[in-house]
């Protein structure tokens, strides 16, 4: 690919958002750049392969997923800015995923009228509460770009008054997508209720790659100019406008190229770094994971354990926090592949273990000491998964990636999975024409990046900033 010397939009990071915005902007006829310096697109959802089997990053759950033609629901919404067919995600709904709290479980699958059932019957003096708290839920726009910031558990204490109650809720919705630590911004909070509990989850058949393809297929039937290992250098602006920008090409080298829009999906303060505009109060996240994926011999189903998703926690309260440990080992979340509700794609059974990390810790080990606390952090996982099992599972392959993985592949400061606490709901910065999507926009997980792409690059690219 040739560059031009200049385009209507250059897009930074080829994860989820940016290659939604590209899109969008290209269906509209706007030239467009979309860099990515890493050699594979996906971002923190992405892939690799090891020992000739097929490992997803990302991706223990597709949200929101709805059955085809749901009107109004945001993966219709998403595949329909896209022109993508529903068909081609080949989305199977998740079987059920169960809450282990010490004291009382909770499941939920895609019909919420089971969740809440189980509510009824396991907290009943809550029941009215939360039914006026869901009510809550369903007529609050999580979507406006004008929202305050406000705390959720503040509101769910509002409705209901059992802590227990409101620490299972939370758990999963934190760990899938707080970049807070203990609690979560209302709007936020939202988003996740409704995309997880009244939604539901789901996985595409192939998993990671199946959406990468979906989205890299689109980028070139519009011919989007798209280059991996290119690195964006600065943003160089004029009269607080965006004018230029400084690209390190692996091949090419140094590059300048003229744009009056840059639609940034690396983070907040990571793109600020990057201008002029280096705004000191824009703080790095703290929510990083380590995960451990593990290859079986036998398929979960044949050790007695049918559940998608369990979220485990072994404490009374739910620590969502950067633990003052290397991780946090008395909560996790494991992750089932093999128990979508079609399971021809493997041939092996598949476990994940995420566990909270503590990023600073594990970027100064030496790298003797990185390798062991891997290995006890795998060992650990194991133990963990083991205890849902019914039968003694056959481990074949085991493979683990922490903070200092993530931080490597996607450049997230800290390898703050969830980005920045500091968020820019409109996508604005302090330059014009420079816009944030993504992660630190607010939207994260797959499809919350992708819907962030797509109404940025409809609001600031193709409306102007009208909403
Ligand atoms: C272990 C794990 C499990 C997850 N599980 C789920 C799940 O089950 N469900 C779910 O919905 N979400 C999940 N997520 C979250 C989801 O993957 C992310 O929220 C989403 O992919 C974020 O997309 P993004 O476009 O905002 O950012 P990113 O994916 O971070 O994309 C940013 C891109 O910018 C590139 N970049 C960085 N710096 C530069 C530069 N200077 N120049 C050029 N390019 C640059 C990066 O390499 C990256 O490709 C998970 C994430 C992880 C890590």
């Amino acid at each position: 690919m040739e560059f031009k010397t200049s385009y209507d939009a250059i897009v930074v990071g080829a994860g989820m958002s940016g290659m939604a915005a590209a899109i969008r902007l290209a269906m509209f006829d706007r030239k467009v750049l979309l860099i990515e310096k890493h050699s594979i697109p996906g971002g923190l959802n992405s892939f690799y392969r090891r020992a000739n089997r097929n490992l997803d990053v990302g991706l223990h759950a597709l949200t929101n997923a709805v059955p085809k033609g749901t009107r109004g629901a945001p993966l219709t919404k998403l595949l329909k800015q896209l022109r993508i067919p529903y068909e081609n995600l080949k989305l199977c709904p998740q079987t059920y995923s169960l809450i282990r709290f010490p004291e009382k479980t909770l499941s939920f699958s895609n019909d919420f009228n089971e969740f809440d059932e189980l509510i009824k019957t396991t907290f009943p003096e809550q029941f009215s509460g939360w039914t006026n708290f869901v009510t809550a839920i369903k007529d609050f726009d999580e979507t406006n770009l004008q929202n305050e910031y406000f705390s959720a558990k503040e509101k769910a204490n509002e409705f209901l008054s059992d802590p227990l109650l409101i620490e299972m809720v939370f758990s999963p919705l934190m760990i899938y997508g707080s970049a807070w630590e203990h609690d979560m911004d209302w709007s936020q909070f939202v988003i996740m209720f409704k995309s997880i509990y009244l939604e539901g989850l789901g996985r595409p058949v192939g998993g990671v790659r199946t959406i990468i393809k979906l989205l890299t297929d689109k980028l070139k039937e519009l011919n989007v100019d798209l280059r991996y290992s290119c690195e964006l250098q600065s943003i160089e602006s004029v009269d607080g406008k965006v004018s230029t920008v400084l690209l390190k090409d692996r091949k090419l080298g140094e590059l300048s190229i003229q744009t009056q829009q840059v639609f940034s999906s690396i983070g907040l303060p990571e793109t600020m770094d990057k201008t002029n505009h280096k705004e000191a109060n824009i703080r790095a996240g703290n929510m990083s994971f380590t995960e451990s994926i593990f290859f079986l011999k036998e398929k979960p189903r044949e050790l007695g354990q049918n559940a998608t998703l369990i979220f485990h926690n072994n404490r009374d309260q739910y620590l969502y926090q950067k633990p003052k440990t290397l991780i946090d080992d008395q909560s996790a979340v494991i992750c089932l592949p093999n128990n979508y509700h079609d399971d021809n794609e493997f041939e092996e059974g598949i476990v994940r273990v995420t566990f909270m990390a503590n990023n600073e810790l594990w970027t100064n080990l030496s790298e003797e000491d990185y390798k062991a606390q891997k290995e006890i952090v795998s060992q650990k996982a194991k133990a963990l998964v083991s205890t849902y099992f019914e039968k003694e599972a056959t481990f074949i392959f085991d493979d683990t990636f922490t903070p200092k993985t993530v931080t490597r592949y996607t450049s997230h400061y800290a390898g703050a999975v969830y980005g920045s606490p500091d968020k820019t709901r409109d996508g604005k910065t302090a330059i014009d024409g420079l816009y944030i999507t993504g992660t630190d926009q607010g939207f994260l997980g797959i499809v919350g990046a992708m819907l962030s792409g797509i109404s940025m690059a409809n609001y600031h690219g193709l409306q102007g900033g009208a909403q």
